[in-house]
């Protein structure tokens, strides 16, 4: 209860419910039993299909994997029947020769619109999405990608879901970096952070106009007939008051605002390197995507595992970063200071030169 109340608080939304589980996957995949509930109850049981981005990372549960766009869940036999990608907003790597960025954007936005129609609107149960794609290989989105989709959204009637699970209670400067990029969500996923980790929790935020909805079909089906045994523990409920208490009193989010210019200026210095195809980032994430070639973004040889061996290799020297595809991803502390941040990347840049002399680059 005090949890639900203090989420509600820090939430963007007025008023609102929270519903817990155990991860992150387990709360994404009630959102959408949650959805489709909703929509049988409100005269629309074909409101079933769920839309989600190419590149994005929902979860490992049979209906999350469905909606994560990665093809290693072809090793599944996934995504099911009914679980729709659409556009991945990353400019740099899809931004076609001469097309600018607003048109870029604009182009998704026509893409996601025609999806809808081809599909059916009232066959639309929801969008999901990351503000920041995180296991896609942080990928902030183009500029004035949510603003330009959200009228789409509300104009068919489909609900939107920020899967701020990464994003969410600092990362990207912003307490929810749904606020940062303007998504105006229907409803909010969370967890990793949510107990700094310390402990298995994921929640749903619900805001006012699916909360009353919910509640509602709730009382006409007597309940809403799904929970997890130790959902909302007593022990990860204290967990979660007292990370999200150092959060707010300890002034985390101002040190993330603090050290990001530091963290962005050493992360874009790092990508005038000559094996550099992008560097990006917010807040306190970022990512150095490697290519052989930075005008044709044609990537290192695959056999070489270079961003591999780089990770393994700042591991032995105390740095854990994450190889992501051809990108090297790093998600700092929200307590690091400027010392530490021009430590990581000293460390990092040692290790890349070690690495491309290592395999001969
Ligand atoms: C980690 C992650 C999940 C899945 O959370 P688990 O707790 O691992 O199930 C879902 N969405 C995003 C954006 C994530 O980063």
């Amino acid at each position: 209860m005090a949890l639900s109340e203090k989420l509600v608080d820090l939430s963007p939304f007025d008023e609102g419910k929270v519903y817990y589980t155990n991860s992150g996957s387990e709360a994404n995949d009630t959102m959408v039993k949650m959805l489709w509930m909703l929509h049988r109850r409100n005269g629309q049981p074909q409101r079933r299909k769920i839309i989600t981005r190419w590149n994005a990372y929902h979860g490992v549960t049979v209906v999350t994997a469905s909606m994560t766009g990665k093809a290693y869940n072809e090793e599944f036999g996934l995504p099911l029947p009914g679980f729709l990608h659409t556009d991945c907003p990353h400019y740099w790597r899809y931004g076609q020769d001469g097309e600018s960025e607003a048109e870029f954007v604009q182009r998704l936005a026509r893409n996601l619109e025609e999806l809808i129609i081809k599909e059916g609107p009232d066959t639309i149960a929801g969008m999901f999405a990351e503000p920041v794609q995180g296991a896609g290989g942080v990928i902030p989105p183009a500029e004035g990608y949510f603003e330009a989709i959200r009228p789409i959204l509300r104009k068919y009637g489909i609900p939107l879901i920020a899967d701020e699970v990464i994003c969410g209670f600092g990362r990207t400067g912003d307490m929810w970096g749904s606020v940062k990029y303007n998504m105006e969500p229907d409803a909010i996923v969370a967890s990793k952070c949510i107990t700094a980790g310390y402990f298995p929790m994921g929640a749903i935020i619900l805001g006012k106009e699916l909360s009353d909805e919910m509640i509602r079909v709730s009382e006409e089906a007597e309940e809403f007939p799904h929970g997890f045994t130790a959902g909302g523990n007593p022990l990860g409920s204290a967990i979660a008051l007292k990370s999200l208490e150092v959060i707010e009193d300890e002034g985390l989010l101002e040190n993330v605002n603090k050290v990001s210019p530091r963290f962005m200026e050493r992360l874009n210095k790092l990508g005038e390197h000559k094996y550099a195809g992008e560097a990006r980032g917010v807040g306190l994430m970022g990512a150095v995507e490697l290519v052989a070639d930075k005008e044709t973004k044609e990537p290192l040889p695959g056999d070489l595992q270079v961003s591999e061996r780089i990770a393994n290799k700042a591991l032995e020297k105390g740095l854990i970063c994450r190889p992501l595809g051809a990108a090297i991803v790093l998600g700092p502390p929200f307590i690091s200071t400027e010392e530490d941040i021009d430590q990581i990347f000293d460390i990092l840049e040692e290790t890349m030169e070690e690495v491309f002399a290592d395999v001969g680059l």
